[in-house]
């Protein structure tokens, strides 16, 4: 790689207005004490150096104050979620009426389509793309039996056409349509995990919704990644999770979003537990239940407040950031750049299956028999850089704005650069 990308990096970082905040974080290290490149937060977003702090004074509240800390201290447990709300809700665009942080997300995937999957009459299929996240496509088969519905006949799957990684929007919009009297629902990504597509969200809803359809999202990947608006595209519902770009540690806690014209009505169908009960009487210990009428009426037990607080470290490192703004223009010149780099240096030998329409995340295919994919893998991971691979040729490197640099871009591309050429 030439020295002029090298220099370039460095000039960039030193311009970076968002450039301190990697200080913010734990970066790991290599077995030699290096600091690691690390361009997987798309799968286990990094430890801010805040977090220990934050779930350390809910231990000593514990220590201090047992049973009182529901109620006492800074930050008692008992409305602990909601000191998490408005930032979340800001992350994802939503009201803080609509969003709540609870459970994780497959568990919230089932919450929202007990409340959202009726069939009914001729409209008893979903739609979800064939590349859904396993959990996504087991969860959405297990409610179709448990409505005693065959997925053979009822989950319609939507491919990319022959040889292309990516869906096409119009060929979905053109699914969709031609399927429009059969469909109940239909859940998607808004970025796809694999090649880091995203999705055009507002354009699908409007679509679902003009056929009468409901639509939810998966945002696992698209949560503190790209640019979200779920109030303002009327999307009816989505679940995520906050442990890849929300930094918020391993199984922490997820999130859901019940748009305000489904959560406001308390008779929509749905499991629910005493959390979810009108707070002014939850205490009475009675055995009926009153929706709260927001998103919160779909929690189901009191939340783990350990979990909760590294959340809120996490949180407010995106306030301390500006929010989503600063965070998705330093992205689009990182990736952006990231992109070049890689048509620069490597275009014969990698392909770029992410789209223009992405977030932070490459997903690269080695069409090289110099960069065979499992040994650029352990060849990377011996030089200490942090990537994900996925069967059967898949990189996926995600330099993410908290936390990344242009100079860890330039690094992992002046890598492969030098695997290809069988340097050690
Ligand atoms: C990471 C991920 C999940 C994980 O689900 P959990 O319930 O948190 O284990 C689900 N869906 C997608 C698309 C993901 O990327």
């Amino acid at each position: 790689m030439t020295p002029a990308s090298l220099s370039r990096a460095r000039e960039l970082d030193a311009a970076d207005p968002l450039g301190p905040f990697r200080d913010q974080f734990y970066i790991p290290c290599t077995e030699d004490g290096r600091e690691q490149i690390y361009l997987v937060g798309n799968s286990l977003g990094l430890q801010p150096k805040i977090t220990g702090e934050y779930v350390g004074d809910e231990l000593e509240a514990w220590r201090r104050l047992g049973v009182r800390g529901h109620f006492s201290g800074p930050h008692p447990w008992m409305p602990y979620h909601e000191f998490l709300t408005e930032s979340m809700a800001r992350i994802v665009g939503g009201l803080p009426a609509e969003v709540v942080v609870m459970n994780s997300l497959t568990v919230n995937l089932h919450l929202m389509l007990a409340s959202f999957f009726q069939p009914q009459g001729r409209r008893k299929k979903i739609l979800i793309e064939a590349g859904a996240f396993p959990s996504d496509h087991i969860a959405i088969e297990s409610h179709l039996r448990w409505h005693g519905l065959d997925p053979r006949e009822h989950l319609l799957v939507g491919s990319p056409r022959p040889g292309a990684a990516c869906l096409e929007m119009d060929d979905w919009c053109e699914l969709i349509e031609r399927n429009r009297e059969e469909l109940a629902l239909i859940l998607l990504p808004g970025v796809q995990y694999y090649t880091g597509q995203m999705f055009d969200l507002a354009r699908l809803t409007k679509l679902a919704h003009s056929q009468g359809i409901i639509i939810g999202f998966d945002l696992a990947h698209a949560a503190g990644n790209v640019e979200l608006k779920l109030h303002e595209w009327d999307v009816d519902f989505a679940v995520w999770c906050t442990y890849k770009y929300l930094n918020s540690g391993p199984g922490s806690v997820g999130g859901c979003f019940v748009h305000q014209r489904h959560a406001v009505n308390t008779d929509l169908v749905r499991l629910a537990g005493w959390w979810g009960h009108d707070k002014s009487t939850r205490f009475l210990m009675r055995p009926e239940f009153r929706a709260i009428p927001t998103a919160e009426g779909w929690q189901l037990s009191n939340p783990p407040i350990l979990s909760l607080a590294a959340i809120r470290a996490a949180l407010e490192i995106f306030d301390r950031a500006g929010g989503m703004p600063p965070l998705l223009a330093k992205s689009r010149q990182l990736t952006g750049w990231f992109a070049e780099l890689i048509q620069r240096e490597l275009g014969d030998s990698l392909e770029i299956l992410t789209p223009s329409a992405r977030g932070c995340q490459l997903s690269l295919r080695s069409a090289d028999p110099r960069l065979p994919g499992r040994r650029v893998k352990q060849q990377l991971d011996a030089a200490g850089f942090e990537t994900d691979w996925r069967e059967p040729d898949v990189i996926r490197a995600a330099p993410v704005p908290l936390y990344n640099r242009f100079s860890d871009v330039a690094a992992f591309v002046d890598r492969l650069v030098r695997i290809r050429a069988g340097e050690p």
